[in-house]
């Protein structure tokens, strides 16, 4: 173990009083904006946060048989501390906590043992998850390990989202995967937000026409007609319209269409996309497959993939407009198979994808699908004959 991380863990050990004589910390395995995150040696068993015992798994180890008990006291030895930053707000931190405790009964939800505070310090203690890091297999994944990484991200995000919960970051570094065991788990609940907070109405809500006539009649769309070089145009300098607040709370890369276009009835769907992201990621062995810097960025890049007409299309849902007169961003975009062929470099007209992999784009469509209505909830994605037909 490196000298600094020594140094780190030391530093928690003494500042966080009692940490030291609960666990023994062995490494630092993750560090991001909100957190650190250390693997530790549980020295006597947590208090359980659950009072009502209820829990199958709860059986008392004298009652278990010897390989039974074997296996638990080893999987109980070992956790992942979670120290959540001061500079995260009570609130946030809160909020993880009380997501992670209301969603502790899925086994494709990492679960949470139980948290202590010391002053303005939190830890939260989870069960350690073994896993390996997605940069290291993603090339050398096959459609059925694409199949069983999918199957248990999806039963997560069906328990997640029957909860009335978004997850609004998932990524691979937020979903760990064991491929030997074919088990993963959903972690990092810092961003989750149950639906409708925030919520306001947004032009997606209403029926086609509707929404069509209230578009036409945008102010946007008047600007946009009372113009006719685009180029040339500036600001309006008085622009009165009230500026658009949206939860844009995510990753770059992962972010669905709905939320770049800042909709503000947004839903668990946005993490459908997220998943869609990944299993594109897979298929083409590009990580990160989407790499902008900002949202109009990422506009541009999703605009690359699907085309200005489809873009213009989802941004007029949500009552924006969109535009550009960057040369790369076509008319109507690349197909999946395509975009897998070209990153696979099998580009001849004769290549063609194989038949494990024209299923696998076939799902993706369901998943990577623009207008959020018509995109799979989890529930739908997990009946598609991707799981229920295997084709190799
Ligand atoms: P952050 O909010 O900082 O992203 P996460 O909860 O995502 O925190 O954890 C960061 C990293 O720590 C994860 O990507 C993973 O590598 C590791 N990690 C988190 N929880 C566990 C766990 N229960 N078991 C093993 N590793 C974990
Ligand atoms: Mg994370």
């Amino acid at each position: 173990v490196d000298e600094t991380v020594v140094e780190d863990m030391r530093r928690l050990e003494e500042s966080f009083k009692g940490i030291s004589q609960k666990y023994r910390l062995i490494n630092r395995i993750g560090e991001g904006t909100f957190s650190t995150v250390y693997k530790a040696e549980q020295l006597t068993p947590p208090a359980d946060l659950d009072q009502e015992n209820d829990d199958p798994m709860e059986e008392s180890e004298a009652e278990m048989p010897a390989a039974k008990r074997r296996r638990t006291r080893r999987k109980a030895q070992i956790v992942a501390l979670k120290k959540i930053y001061v500079t995260s707000s009570p609130h946030r931190i809160m909020n993880e906590l009380e997501l992670l405790h209301e969603l502790r009964h899925s086994p494709y939800i990492c679960p949470l043992l139980t948290a202590f505070r010391h002053l303005d310090q939190v830890v939260a203690v989870l069960p350690y998850f073994r896993h390996l890091d997605f940069r290291l297999y993603y090339r050398d994944f096959l459609i059925n390990d694409m199949r069983h990484y999918f199957r248990c991200l999806l039963h997560g995000l069906r328990h997640v989202h029957q909860a009335g919960i978004l997850h609004r970051d998932i990524k691979p570094t937020n979903f760990l995967y064991d491929n030997a065991r074919r088990s993963g788990v959903l972690v990092d609940f810092g961003l989750a937000e149950r639906q409708g907070t925030d919520w306001q109405p947004c032009l997606c809500q209403e029926s086609g026409h509707r929404r069509r006539e209230r578009f036409m009649n945008s102010y946007a769309v008047q600007l946009l007609q009372s113009t006719q070089d685009l180029q040339s145009q500036s600001y309006p300098k008085n622009d009165s319209r009230p500026s658009r607040r949206a939860n844009r709370a995510g990753t770059r890369g992962f972010r669905a269409p709905e939320v770049l276009f800042k909709c503000t009835s947004q839903t668990t769907k946005i993490d459908i996309w997220s998943a869609g992201v990944i299993l594109l990621t897979l298929l083409a062995r590009r990580f990160p497959f989407f790499n902008s810097a900002d949202d109009v960025d990422a506009m541009i890049e999703m605009a690359s993939i699907f085309g200005r007409k489809k873009m213009q299309g989802v941004a007029g849902m949500h009552g924006q407009v969109f535009e550009t007169n960057i040369e790369t961003v076509g008319e109507r975009g690349f197909s999946f198979e395509k975009i897998i062929l070209w990153a696979s470099c099998r580009e001849r007209t004769s290549d063609t994808l194989r038949r494990g992999e024209e299923q696998a784009v076939e799902f993706l469509h369901g998943l990577l699908e623009l207008d959020p209505h018509k995109r799979w909830s989890a529930k739908e994605a997990l009946h598609h004959p991707f799981f229920t037909e295997p084709v190799e």
